[in-house]
């Protein structure tokens, strides 16, 4: 019997089927790109999530899940320092909970607002059963300041924005601990139920000459392994300097947290590479809590298309990569 293919093959694949455009970024990036009037370029993404893979309705409200579709598709915009436009959003629900569709829509207006993204459409429809809810959205990017996937070169340093490993530090807890949960999780339900998507700061790195970024929603070590392909350098991080979420080391301990920061995912923070001489500008300029932190570098010492990670300056092994759909 021939294997599937595991989700990185099948959308290799899939982008070899569907071409790459002439004028623009196809299959591969955090969003897609097309010309638009004037001298802007047309950014788009689309993203979905489905009851029992990437959510349960018995820890999270359907207002907080509307929160989270649209800001998981900003998250990509903010990856392309583009800012945010129009969206269309689709719902599959069984008859019975046709309740809910108002209120994932009022949870995921409250961001729309916040954010200036408008909703003109979408599509409602019966599932026989899990619920599911899909956003596809449409923002504008300066073509000479786009962040992309590919443009990490030998030299540059790598650096996150924000704190990581908070989201799924929320849901182990959530997992594994008996309610109630002690109320120093708060910060980290937070980022797990209304997580928010860096736009502003994507911005002030497109603007400030970064050129390369993608967001960190599978996990830091597979987010840094699609720069690192991409652009067809080798990555080296220091597991050392990952800012860790405070209230994650707190409850986890330190081990664990970094763990959950490299494999967790659904931290929504970015992952970019920059020249050095940006590095105080950039920190000075980013108003957010965690700022910026530098945790590595693209060098030739390592090999093309990978990432090492160590540790007191040895290499350490992962036990996993991040999260994959296959
Ligand atoms: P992200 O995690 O940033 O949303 P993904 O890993 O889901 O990105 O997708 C990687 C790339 O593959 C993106 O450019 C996305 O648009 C594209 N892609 C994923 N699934 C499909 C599909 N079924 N058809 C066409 N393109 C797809
Ligand atoms: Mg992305």
């Amino acid at each position: 019997m021939t294997e599937l293919p595991g989700e990185f093959e099948l959308i290799a694949r899939l982008a070899a089927l569907f071409g790459t455009p002439p004028d623009g970024l196809g299959i591969g990036d955090d969003a897609a790109t097309w010309p638009a009037s004037g001298d802007t370029v047309q950014v788009a993404t689309t993203d979905m999530l489905i009851e029992g893979i990437h959510f349960r309705l018995d820890w999270t409200n359907p207002e907080d899940l509307g929160w989270k579709a649209l800001a998981v598709n900003l998250s990509d915009l903010a990856a392309m320092g583009a800012t945010p436009g129009r969206a269309l959003v689709s719902i599959a629900v069984d008859a019975a909970c046709r309740g809910l569709v108002l209120e994932v829509a009022r949870g995921l207006q409250s961001l729309a607002e916040q954010t200036g993204t408008r909703v003109v459409g979408g599509d409602t429809v019966r599932s026989p059963g899990p619920l599911a809810i899909n956003v596809a959205l449409v923002g504008e990017a300066d073509p000479a300041h786009l962040l992309r996937r590919d443009a990490a070169r030998p030299g540059d340093l790598v650096a996150v924005t924000g704190r990581l490993g908070a989201s799924s530090a929320a849901l182990a807890l959530l997992s594994e601990r008996p309610t109630p949960l002690d109320p120093a999780a708060a910060p980290l339900l937070a980022a797990h139920h209304r997580p928010l998507p860096r736009l502003a700061a994507g911005q002030l790195l497109a603007a400030h000459g970064v050129r390369c970024a993608i967001d960190i929603s599978d996990g830091l070590a597979s987010e840094a392994l699609h720069l690192a392909r991409a652009s067809g350098v080798g990555i080296e991080i220091d597991v050392d300097h990952l800012p860790l979420a405070p209230a994650a080391v707190r409850l986890l301990g330190e081990r664990r947290s970094r763990e959950l920061a490299l494999t967790g995912g659904e931290d929504y923070e970015l992952l970019f590479t920059l020249d050095r001489r940006l590095v105080d500008e950039l920190a000075s300029g980013l108003v957010i809590e965690g700022g910026l932190t530098v945790i590595g570098e693209v060098t030739d010492r390592v090999p093309v298309g990978t990432v090492r990670f160590v540790e007191a300056s040895h290499p350490i092994e992962l036990a996993r990569e991040g999260y994959v759909a296959f």
